[in-house]
């Protein structure tokens, strides 16, 4: 019908089965149940908790199908789930408003629920149910909206921030580091509640799971941002590492000695055929297993990848879509193309150390 993939995360499993048990316990406590409809009415707690949390991310898909933005899938946890989107929201007022209509869903939907545990009486088994959904969606839209990255409210804050100092990377890192500030904030507030006796040992545990999601969702926003402001430093022309051509059948060690002869710097090996065609690229990796003794008796060849195997990129490329199409096709090397002609190679490892320059180096070769 809707045909997005719904996925859900191991390790929440253990976490909705332990939610079950400690809620079970205490609404079986609480009404006065016997123990195996405790845990039952606990399960219904973790499947309403579930199914608010997929209908709030249905409500980012949907907004965002609504801007022509695809969307791969919908992951679910406990706390809020995750819908990954196929592109970026073009501008800050879509950005806002993907970002939204996740919580304004969860706040409908907990405001009903409200409403219809308000009419039923107190201390039912229905009554029960109807509170189980009105506190799962409020906490699901009171916690996501919280402005900080990760969280849908730190996109929102992003999206404003965008708008105002019209840089989207800066406006995520800001939107990033607040969603750290919010992070720190939770784990005094919950220490707090917790030495208040406010809070039980198992609520302060699960607080501190979830912002140590949020503190590291955080960080990779940050992360991302400052690699995607280094877009533009992605030069196809500089970072592509000029070729040496060897004829089919030339063995590794003489082909290495030419190599070492070639005054230009981080020479790579091709093969060409006898018309002069490029044929295939010498693997670095397999041409180092070969045992220097054993180089002048092994054709280039057999350590050699087809040239078709090796995706090409046009030279005229920018920076962006250099990293775009290194998303789009992941591989080791591409040959970069001007026209027919083959003009070098782009080694995916001095890319990353562009984008990421704090990274150590490795040597070139
Ligand atoms: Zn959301």
């Amino acid at each position: 019908m809707l045909r997005i993939p719904v996925y859900m995360n191991g390790s929440m499993l253990l976490l909705a089965a332990l939610v079950t048990v400690v809620y079970g316990n205490w609404v079986r406590s609480e009404l006065d149940l016997p123990a195996p409809l405790g845990y039952l009415v606990g399960l219904g707690f973790v499947v309403c908790l579930l199914g608010s949390v997929l209908l709030h991310e249905l409500g980012h898909a949907l907004t965002a199908r609504r801007y022509q933005i695809g969307v791969r899938g919908i992951t679910l946890e406990l706390l809020g789930g995750w819908t990954e989107m196929d592109r970026d929201a073009p501008t800050p007022r879509i950005d806002a408003l993907v970002s939204l209509a996740g919580p304004a869903v969860s706040l409908l939907l907990g405001g009903i629920a409200t409403a219809v545990s308000m009419a039923l009486p107190d201390r039912t088994l229905s009554g029960q149910v109807a509170f189980q959904l009105a506190a799962s969606n409020l906490l699901v839209a009171v916690f996501n909206v919280l402005p900080g990255l990760p969280l849908d409210g730190g996109r929102a804050l992003r999206a404003g921030l965008w708008a105002l100092i019209k840089d989207r990377n800066r406006a995520t890192e800001v939107a990033a580091w607040s969603g750290r500030g919010i992070a720190f904030l939770c784990v005094v507030i919950v220490i707090w509640l917790y030495r208040l006796e406010l809070v039980t040992l198992f609520g302060l545990a699960f607080v501190l799971l979830v912002v140590f999601t949020l503190w590291q969702g955080a960080g990779q926003s940050i992360r991302l941002a400052r690699m995607t402001r280094r877009f533009p430093l992605v030069d196809l022309a500089a970072l592509a590492r000029p070729l040496l051509t060897v004829p089919a059948g030339t063995p590794l060690g003489e082909a290495q000695r030419r190599r070492s002869e070639d005054l230009r710097p981080n020479v790579v090996l091709g093969v060409t055929d006898s018309a002069g065609n490029l044929t295939a690229l010498v693997d670095p990796v397999a041409a180092e297993r070969v045992p220097v003794d054993r180089r002048p008796w092994v054709a280039v060849d057999s350590v050699s990848r087809s040239r078709d195997a090796v995706p090409a990129l046009p030279l005229g490329l920018s920076g962006e879509q250099v990293v775009r199409a290194l998303q789009a096709r992941p591989a080791g090397q591409y040959v970069v193309t001007a026209g027919e002609e083959v003009v070098g190679v782009l080694r995916v490892g001095d890319v990353a150390n562009v984008l990421e320059p704090r990274r150590p180096r490795k040597p070139a070769r």
